[in-house]
């Protein structure tokens, strides 16, 4: 034990925090090193899973309503749900978040259709469009190559996955998204948005900066928007499947 550990310990088994941390080098933000006077990380219980909703988690889908989500003035849902899973239904709806989201932490689950029909990018095409703008797309690239920036784990027209961490069509996937909102002000760009992907684990997108929306074969400015919107599921037209869909707000 080095002597400063030793002192440090007499002095947390004394009460002597205060005067420790008084002691001990200031950082950037403020705090002296060891502060004790920092409060204490608010508790969470994680999740049985790493699929599983921690305590502190919007469950946006459990396998057993859709009531956190919209898909048209109708109410009726056209996708399939069943088995604990949503399933797109081609030619029918998106699903659009009815809780608006800025800075968050994003699970969401998801499987390529089983039968494969076609290829590239009509290939379990689906996609998320956080704050209906900027897309991570969902494809299934399993042994399926399209254009880099179109295929699954993508910013999709910006950057490609690091690595294609794909499964097999039919097989459930993961990503765990945090992504951090664009900001404004004055009706000006202040910082652009950013986002971190990991696919099944693997880390795709690594704090990469979002040029603007995302769309196909455009490259459109950012134009100012609320601080917090709703994302969607695109719908495609091939039936990809969605489960586990949580949310922490950052
Ligand atoms: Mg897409």
């Amino acid at each position: 034990m080095k002597i400063r550990d030793v002192i440090l310990f007499t002095m947390l088994a004394t009460g002597s925090a205060a005067f420790a941390a008084n002691n001990f080098p200031k950082l950037p933000n403020g705090w002296h090193v060891h502060d004790m006077e920092r409060p204490q990380p608010e508790k969470v219980t994680p999740g049985k899973t790493d699929s599983d909703a921690p305590s502190d988690a919007i469950v946006l889908f459990d396998g057993t309503n859709v009531d956190e989500w919209w898909f048209g003035n109708d109410g009726q849902l056209k996708w399939i749900m069943k088995d604990g899973y949503l399933e797109i239904v081609p030619k029918t709806h998106s699903l659009t978040t009815k809780r608006k989201f800025g800075d968050m932490q994003l699970h969401i689950e998801w499987a390529a259709p089983e039968t494969v029909v076609e290829e590239a990018q009509r290939r379990g095409n689906s996609g998320i469009y956080i704050m209906g703008k900027y897309e991570i797309q969902i494809q299934d690239a399993w042994e399926n190559p399209a254009y880099p920036d179109g295929m699954a784990g993508a910013v999709y027209g910006q950057n490609p996955a690091l690595v294609n961490a794909a499964k097999k069509p039919g097989e459930w996937q993961s990503y765990d998204i945090i992504f951090k909102a664009p900001v404004f002000k004055n009706g000006e760009l202040i910082s652009p948005a950013f986002v971190t992907v990991f696919w099944n684990g693997v880390l795709v997108q690594n704090h990469q900066e979002i040029y603007g929306p995302t769309e196909h074969n455009k490259a459109p400015p950012y134009a100012v928007h609320e601080e917090k919107l709703p994302f969607f599921l695109q719908n495609h037209g091939q039936p990809v499947r969605f489960r586990n869909i949580w949310v922490r707000e950052l």
